[in-house]
């Protein structure tokens, strides 16, 4: 890894009044994290007719138990990162949708997660942009998924009686964005309050899935800021454009790796 641009990154932050964080797809837990799950696996098969419907419970399920092999390096990469800009003046964009930054003790105000996560339902018709609460009686069905096929009654839309579903990108067209554009808003307010000042910018992981949420804008914000300083880290989409070579570094790496290197120097 690039030790010259690691040091770089430390001093850039050090220096920053604001440092904009996005967090993009190679962060979050994928389809082959839960695949390869033991836990996953024997859910999954013991499941009946209504499968489809439970599986997002499942993962839920597993991700707050910590029952994923990949959760204990994701919630350390979290660490570092606040290791590294947890003093400072922060917003971080996240992509993910698997709420682990929420639990890693960043603060809920400089986090926007426009994908969504799994705190929250939502009536997969979209009749209403109402949100709702968990049931509890539903987590402890899931929880028992483990040990036993037990029957699991799926919530309905109070006002619709089709299922409800997890407020994320899931959902497909039916996402109810609501659940995100109040921090949303909070984000837009803190990036106008970039402008003149010393800004430094780091991509983590952000590819091309939703390139409109982080990676154009953030090169649009390098590009007009003077004082910005723009590091993108990602495993193979790492390139810079033209028009910010400048003032920007790619950084070809693993975000996870990334941040734990740069963490030993902390
Ligand atoms: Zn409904």
């Amino acid at each position: 890894m690039d030790a010259d641009k690691i040091s770089l990154l430390i001093e850039k932050i050090k220096d920053a009044e604001l440092v904009l964080v996005g967090i993009g797809e190679e962060c979050d837990i994928n389809k082959n994290d839960f695949e390869n799950a033991q836990t996953y696996k024997e859910i999954v098969n013991s499941l009946g007719d209504n499968a489809e419907k439970i599986i997002p419970y499942v993962k839920r399920e597993l991700i707050e138990t910590n029952a994923l092999e990949v959760i204990a390096d994701k919630s350390q990469m979290y660490q570092n990162l606040l290791k590294l800009i947890g003093e400072k003046n922060y917003f971080v964009v996240s992509l993910c949708t698997d709420g682990l930054i929420e639990k890693a003790g960043f603060a809920p105000k400089r986090i926007v997660e426009p994908c969504g996560n799994y705190n929250k339902l939502q009536c997969a018709a979209k009749c209403t942009a109402d949100l709702y609460e968990i049931d509890e009686q539903v987590s402890k069905q899931i929880a028992k998924l483990k040990e036993k096929n037990v029957n699991v009654e799926l919530p309905v839309c109070p006002k619709c009686g089709n299922p409800l579903i997890f407020n994320n990108i899931d959902a497909g067209s039916d996402y109810v964005e609501e659940g995100y554009l109040e921090q949303w808003q909070i984000y837009t307010k803190w990036l106008q309050g970039t402008v003149n000042r010393k800004v430094c910018i780091i991509e983590l992981g952000v590819g091309m899935k939703f390139p409109s949420v982080i990676r154009w804008p953030f090169e649009k914000v390098a590009f007009f800021n003077q004082k910005a300083s723009f590091f993108r880290v990602h495993s193979r989409l790492y390139q810079m454009t033209e028009e910010v070579k400048d003032k920007g570094f790619g950084i070809k790496a693993l975000p996870d790796d990334f941040l734990k290197e740069l963490s030993n120097r902390l």
